[in-house]
């Protein structure tokens, strides 16, 4: 799983200054049968082996046997988490600004470095 390409994006927000992670954004580019969006029939907090058989997403009981669910491709685990729990967020990153005078100082932009 980690290898593959990423399927989440975070869209970093800047206000006065600063990074306000509350006002950062996931975005889920995953294929419509990927793992993230599987909404489960059962409430299970932890399970083994999760997958996606014949279009249902599966995982093993902590207490045995199988249990299912439905693939939400609007739905996605992570954005839901990511959206919902502080802290979510660690690492850096590099980005191109433009500076902006605007009269009594200057605003740096963030600016997308896809052409
Ligand atoms: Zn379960
Ligand atoms: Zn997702």
């Amino acid at each position: 799983m980690s290898t593959e390409t990423p399927h989440h994006t975070v869209t970093a927000r800047f206000e006065d200054g600063r990074h306000v992670e509350a006002l950062s954004t996931m975005t889920c580019t995953a294929p419509a049968d990927a793992l993230c969006h599987a909404v489960w029939d059962c409430d299970c907090e932890a399970w083994d082996l999760p997958r996606v058989e014949d279009g249902r997403p599966v995982h093993m009981s902590m207490y045995g046997g199988e249990h299912t669910g439905q693939l939400d491709p609007e739905f996605c685990n992570l954005r839901e988490w990511f959206d919902n729990s502080d802290e979510t967020l660690n690492g850096e990153i590099t980005f191109p600004v433009t500076p902006e005078w605007t009269g009594d100082g200057y605003l740096f932009n963030a600016a997308q470095d896809t052409p």
